[in-house]
């Protein structure tokens, strides 16, 4: 195993073990934890953290970073990560959205609440914490820390002041607990109208910190939850149910990105009142804040990706040129490769902006020792070796093909045995156009006559010229093939030339749709600094061609990933790839563009 490099998160936790600060919790039977332990059971679980997505749209990158960092703290420490939807917010939350999160996790190799891959294990559910935020809420009202307001919302906005400014008291900030009581059990019970009242947090109007500034801490929205149906008709706002589901969970740690970092003080405030009133027991769990991501070419907003699948512009979520965890599936990345991606970018307090090469790289580095390598003619010209039949009389003539094979895996991994490929070579070959040139530029090394290549794993060949249509298009290469120099056989080598050129036979080549991806935008911040992102679409980010590929690629599985030689890593389709009608994605490019 390799050391993992250290960072503040991984030092705060090592300190916090060593401490046992969270060594003597016992489960409270509260709602987040009853459906797991019992009340007063020691919580095997040295640390805890959580990922806790809004089922509003896919996961991206960025929530991959976060997935890789949460669980796999909780996996390097004895610990355990949760999965928690974060469903407050009934608008804009469905179904469809939980399975795809819950999918993305798995996929990413992750399982929730310890439970070691057992997935019939339910992830939690803020919205099952519904009927204790709202006891939270009263029990705040009773001890005179929150009140019912009845501005207007632009009251409310004006009086929240700015910085330097500030704010105003709500002229119902000194309602009695009573008063207060009544009006929220009223709020409660549908008497009153959308948007007509909240529940404020009664904290500092004149805070430095405007989070601080009496937070709405519910509302009334009349909208069917997807879990809970038509059962409320107010909800909790974000800031105070979060740390409530973290507490309920008895998170230790509750790791969030950067621009949570103002709302730090109304969450330890929170912690402290639920304590005080004893909804909860101490130790209260701790937010800690890392840099999200940023990666360059690459848009990291559920709503902005959503623009681009309503618009149209992509095929949809899934699209392989989305940054969702969708996408870069169908685009051929794995798992482990997108773990190595967390953990080269690693956990920092300031923001920064990661090179999208730095991912491409992670795939290349995963894929090279383990996808099956393969021949892809992408721009095909057929070559005619003419003197095929007098070469190979004895055994056919013109309609003989000789069997060839090379190893699938190169560099087969240690104890690993490398599967052959087997293909054939005839008198017709498909060879890349670019690989034959009628005057050869200075130090060019393929075909143009009077020279020879090997036809890699088959002959060596000399070139003798082409043939043209009426418009000067070049329709044939033309060579011949010299004896007795097939790839492996003795004597083989005693021809020597510069180049191997990759082809296929056109006998056994398969024709395959090959989705040739390229960066969706040309701008390398799409959408920094409020830049319409639309407006920097690549138009070239997609484009489609049909080449020819051996046999052995044509039996790909869906999902089946491969280096095709010289061009690049190549994944068969999760969607469309058929055996009868293979469709290839590229996933990323080699490093090396192919010998100039
Ligand atoms: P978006 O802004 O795209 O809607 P979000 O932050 O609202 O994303 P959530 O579903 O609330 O999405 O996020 C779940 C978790 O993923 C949060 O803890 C959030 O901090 C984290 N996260 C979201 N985007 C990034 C990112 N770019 N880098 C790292 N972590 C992220
Ligand atoms: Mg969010
Ligand atoms: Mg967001």
């Amino acid at each position: 195993d390799s050391v993992k490099p250290s960072n503040f998160l991984r030092q705060i936790i090592e300190s916090d073990l060593e401490k046992g600060t969270y060594a003597q919790r016992r489960w409270a039977g509260t709602p987040g934890d009853a459906a797991h332990h019992a009340a007063g059971e020691p919580d095997p679980a040295k640390i805890r953290t959580r990922f806790p997505p809004e089922p509003n749209g896919y996961l991206h990158v960025g929530h991959a970073k976060s997935i890789c960092i949460n669980f796999g703290l909780a996996r390097d420490y004895g610990g355990v990560c949760h999965l928690r939807f974060d469903d407050t917010n009934p608008e804009k939350e469905d179904t469809e959205y939980v399975n795809s999160i819950i999918d993305a996790v798995k996929w990413l190799g992750f399982d929730w609440n310890g439970s070691q891959g057992d997935y019939s294990v339910a992830p939690y559910q803020a919205s099952d914490y519904f009927d204790f935020m709202y006891r939270a809420a009263e029990a705040l009202i009773e001890a005179g820390h929150a009140y019912v307001d009845e501005q207007t919302p632009e009251q409310m906005r004006v009086n929240r002041g700015d910085f330097g400014k500030p704010g105003v008291d709500s002229p119902f900030r000194t309602r009695t607990p009573a008063e207060n009581l009544a009006r929220f059990r009223e709020m409660r019970d549908g008497k009153h109208e959308d948007g007509s009242m909240v529940l404020r947090a009664k904290i500092d109007m004149a805070s430095p910190n405007i989070n601080m500034r009496d937070p709405a801490i519910y509302r009334i929205r009349r909208a069917t939850h997807h879990n809970t149906g038509d059962t409320w008709c107010i909800y909790p706002m974000y800031t105070f149910a979060h740390p409530i589901e973290d507490a309920l969970e008895q998170i230790t740690h509750s790791i969030c990105t950067l621009e949570f970092e103002d709302q730090r003080p109304f969450y330890e405030w929170l912690m402290d009142r639920l304590c005080e009133s004893g909804l909860l027991a101490a130790p209260a769990p701790k937010q800690y804040e890392f840099a999200r991501l940023n990666l360059t070419y690459v848009i990291t907003s559920k709503r902005k990706l959503a623009a681009l699948v309503n618009e149209g512009k992509v095929s949809g979520w899934d699209d392989p040129r989305m940054p969702t965890i969708v996408g870069l599936r169908r685009r051929g990345y794995t798992p482990a490769a997108i773990q190595l991606f967390a953990e080269r970018i690693g956990v920092t307090k300031s923001d920064s902006w990661i090179d999208y090469s730095t991912l491409e790289g992670c795939l290349r580095e995963d894929l090279e020792n383990t996808a099956h390598r393969g021949m892809a003619v992408l721009n095909p010209v057929k070559l005619v070796l003419t003197n095929w039949g007098e070469v190979f009389a004895a055994q056919g003539g013109d309609a003989y093909l000789d069997a060839c094979s090379l190893p699938a895996l190169p560099h087969p991994p240690e104890g690993v045995e490398s599967p052959a490929r087997h293909f054939t070579i005839g008198k017709e070959v498909w060879i890349e156009r670019e690989d034959f040139e009628e005057v050869p530029p200075k130090g060019y090394k393929r075909l143009f006559p009077g020279n020879k290549v090997r036809l890699k794993g088959g002959h060596v060949i000399e070139c003798t010229g082409c043939t043209k249509d009426a418009n000067g298009v070049i329709t044939e290469v033309l060579a011949t093939v010299v004896p007795d120099t097939k790839s492996g056989t003795p004597g083989a080598d005693l021809v020597k030339v510069k180049a191997a050129i990759t082809w296929v036979g056109v006998a056994d080549g398969v024709h395959a749709e090959v989705r040739m991806y390229d960066r969706l935008f040309s701008d390398a911040q799409p959408d920094a600094g409020g830049k319409d992102f639309l407006e920097s679409l690549n138009p070239n980010s997609l484009k489609v061609v049909t080449a020819i590929v051996e046999p052995s690629l044509a039996n790909a599985q869906p999902d089946q990933k491969f280096q095709f030689e010289r061009h690049g890593y190549f994944v068969a389709d999760r969607v469309d790839h058929k055996t009868d009608k293979p469709v290839f994605n590229l996933a990323v490019g080699l490093k090396d563009s192919w010998g100039k």
